[in-house]
């Protein structure tokens, strides 16, 4: 276990940094105590000669009592290290310590902090456009997930598990119309579709105003003032989410639910997230907007 920590040291490098206090434990050639690192890194391994201090000596040993004992600067970096060091106090026995700390992005955190240190040496991928249609503030956690796997189209839908080798029909079981995808499923089925114009009508649109699935996000993500963006968002995810267990509900449990009642499912569902976000300011005139 030990070691493999150790391992981890390089990783946890930066993060931590000597205040000094009186210099005595801080080590002038390996320790963090400047914001130019580690400063064997900074003038490299023939830095203790040309500045002709010990390669473990410690900061305190550094310095007397008129000021810092390091030969001239011959070096661009070394000329930034004198700068620095002629900007700060000259650490004195009469002081406290030096104390340790873990820093992140330059702020102490009082200790090791798992949160903020995970954040920044997480692998991150570039923002994507389409997160804040899936993660928005107030949507339904299960609603939101299984937008964002619709999204990632990555639903185990007929097509899906047939193009993996197993024997299975891929003709949707909505309308047993058409081969089971994504699309299909979510836009062009006329089950969904039904659906789709109950919502679109309520919204004061006379037909559906999108075709396929990009389109779709486009329009969820639009505003108007009869369908600000949250409505819509909402709406998206509850129908994804509604007809995605309706489906899943027909396969296994051969239960079929007409497309009025699971309209009305979903009108409730609206209408609890926007009671239960009442007091979120995107969340307050909307419930006269959708129930108009
Ligand atoms: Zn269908």
């Amino acid at each position: 276990m030990w070691k493999s920590l150790l391992k981890l040291r390089h990783l946890a490098e930066r993060f931590i940094k000597s205040k000094i206090g009186n210099g005595a434990n801080t080590r002038f050639w390996y320790d963090n105590w400047t914001p130019l690192g580690p400063l064997l890194k900074l003038l490299g391994d023939s830095g203790p000669r040309s500045q002709r201090i010990p390669v473990n000596a410690s900061v305190a040993s550094a310095c007397n009592n008129q000021g810092w004992i390091l030969a001239p600067p011959r070096t661009d970096a070394a000329v930034s290290l004198h700068m620095y060091l002629s900007s700060i106090p000259l650490p004195s026995v009469s002081d406290s310590e030096d104390g340790f700390d873990w820093y992140v992005e330059g702020k102490p955190c009082g200790g090791f902090s798992t949160q903020m240190t995970w954040d920044v040496v997480r692998p991150r991928d570039s923002p994507k456009d389409w997160a804040s249609q899936v993660w928005f503030k107030g949507s339904t956690p299960r609603h939101a997930f299984n937008m964002w796997i619709a999204h990632l189209d990555r639903l185990p839908t007929l097509t899906r598990l047939a193009s993996w080798g197993l024997h299975v029909n891929p003709t949707c079981s909505l309308c047993s119309a058409s081969p089971e995808i994504r699309d299909h499923l979510f836009i062009d089925c006329a089950f969904t579709a039904s659906i789709w114009d109950l919502i679109c009508n309520r919204l004061g649109y006379l037909h559906q105003p999108f075709s396929n699935w990009s389109g779709l996000m486009r329009w969820s993500k639009h505003r108007s003032e009869t369908a600000p963006k949250v409505l819509r968002l909402l709406l998206v995810q509850a129908l994804v989410y509604t007809v995605w267990r309706q489906r899943n509900n027909l396969i296994h449990n051969l239960q079929r639910i007409p497309p009025q009642t699971l309209f009305k499912d979903i009108n409730r569902q609206i209408i609890n997230s926007i009671t239960a976000r009442g007091h979120m300011k995107r969340f307050k005139n909307l419930m006269p907007l959708w129930l108009r």
